[in-house]
């Protein structure tokens, strides 16, 4: 099969998902098939080789778990998509599953799937006219192309009462030709190309930079900024990160490094060492999504971690079950019976954000308190959010800040 063909085989008990599905794909230039049964599914694998394969987890007869197994049983170098109508965690343990036989998982898809989601997750999987390559990469390095964006965290300053003082820079990459890339996508493809220290000193420099700018304008706001686990085998990195720091005047006190539980798990000594000179420096360190990795709780209570952050997947869960609610309370308990403090990530809405206050969350992070956005917007926003809970008692006034929007 010629590397440039994109091939999408739908498995969906449902025709009108399929159909939905398939005219998606259609209009982004693959070829579909759509099987609803085991022996049709067995047959497309063979006969019609797609690139791309959407599953659906729950089909009368047959789970999609035994489907994930027979394609890892063949080699099958298709990316693969499950759908589900399931919780969140479900279709994690699934793309976890996946990846432990080998299969190339590309992400999950929460039924009802939109049309936006579904679009943006199939053009990852297109091959032929723009892929993303490493020389492109390299090139939007060279000419500084990517940017940093900044999403508020609003810390607990007493019940009921949310201040944002803080935000975390994600890196942002909107390519001429391949439009908006994920940074989950550059990030990997630079962690696998020796392009990550690069790509992470653009965005400590800029976000730095950013935090500097923002003092002079009056806004004291502490800045995340993500790591990848290969720069903590780097011995050097701690002292680096401090010259950066002290050249362009930015204090370590507010500024916090965000670091996955699995990335802890690298080479331990080395990681250990390298965390413990950073919040010797007077860094803080947060532990990124937590309760999603494969590292032992150990890790947490092992490394010098100051912030732990809740992981999307539970936070968004509250609601809809129990024991993602006990889960999110428990971490919050967790996180300050170790001396931490615990940060919930995806609020997106206000009730969210009344349970964490409920449970004594110290800080909160999502689309409800703001999204991702660039540094010269963000002291308008904040000023607007912090106006109005100025007091929790009058917080539908707005503020008379001379900065005010
Ligand atoms: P992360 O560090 O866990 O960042 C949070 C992600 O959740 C961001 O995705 C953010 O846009 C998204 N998010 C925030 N609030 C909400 C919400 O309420 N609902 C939902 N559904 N999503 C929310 P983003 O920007 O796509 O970044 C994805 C991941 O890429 C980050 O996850 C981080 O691991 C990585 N990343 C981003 N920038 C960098 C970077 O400069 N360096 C490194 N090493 N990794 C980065
Ligand atoms: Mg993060
Ligand atoms: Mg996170």
């Amino acid at each position: 099969m010629p590397e440039t063909e994109n091939k999408l085989l739908v498995v969906d008990d449902q025709p009108d998902l399929c159909e939905f599905i398939s005219e998606a794909a259609r209009a982004m230039g693959f070829d579909t098939f759509a099987v609803s049964d085991p022996q049709a599914f067995r047959h497309a694998v063979e006969e019609f080789q797609p690139t791309v394969v959407v599953l659906d987890l729950q089909m009368p007869g047959v789970d999609g778990i035994e489907l994930l197994r027979y394609l890892g049983e063949r080699g099958s170098k298709a990316h693969v998509l499950v759908a589900s109508g399931m919780d969140q965690r479900v279709l994690a343990t699934a793309q976890q599953l996946g990846r432990s036989q080998g299969l190339n998982m590309l992400g999950a898809l929460q039924k009802p799937i939109l049309l936006e989601d579904l679009e943006s997750t199939l053009r990852r999987c297109l091959r032929g006219e723009s892929p993303l390559t490493l020389e492109t990469l390299r090139a939007a390095l060279e000419r500084h192309e990517i940017e940093v964006y900044y999403q508020p965290k609003a810390t607990r300053v007493a019940p009921g009462r949310w201040v944002i003082e803080g935000v975390e820079a994600l890196a942002r990459w909107h390519h001429p030709a391949l439009g908006p890339i994920s940074p989950v996508r550059f990030v990997s493809l630079a962690e696998k190309h020796g392009l990550i220290r690069s790509l992470t000193e653009q965005v400590i420099e800029v976000a730095l930079r950013q935090c500097c700018a923002w003092e002079a304008d009056g806004l004291q706001l502490s800045v995340a900024i993500n790591l990848s686990p290969q720069l903590l085998n780097d011995l050097s990195f701690p002292d680096q990160v401090a010259r950066m720091a002290a050249q362009i005047g930015a204090d370590a006190r507010r500024i916090v490094f965000e670091v996955t539980e699995s990335a802890a798990m690298f080479d331990p000594g080395t990681t250990m060492d390298v965390l413990t000179r950073m919040r010797v420096k007077n860094f803080g360190l947060s532990i990124d999504d937590f309760g999603t990795g494969y590292s032992s709780l150990k890790q947490l209570y092992l490394m010098p971690f100051s912030e732990l952050k809740i992981d999307t997947s539970f936070v968004r869960d509250i609601f809809a079950h129990d024991d993602a609610r006990t889960m999110v309370e428990t971490m919050v308990l967790l996180a300050h019976k170790l001396g931490l403090t615990a940060c919930a990530e995806g609020v997106e809405t206000q009730e969210i954000l009344d349970f964490l206050d409920s449970v004594g969350c110290d800080r909160a992070q999502g689309y409800f308190i703001g999204r991702p956005m660039p540094g010269d917007r963000l002291g308008e926003e904040v000023r607007r959010w912090n106006a109005q809970h100025a007091d929790a008692s009058r917080s539908s006034q707005t503020s008379d800040s001379s900065h005010g929007s």
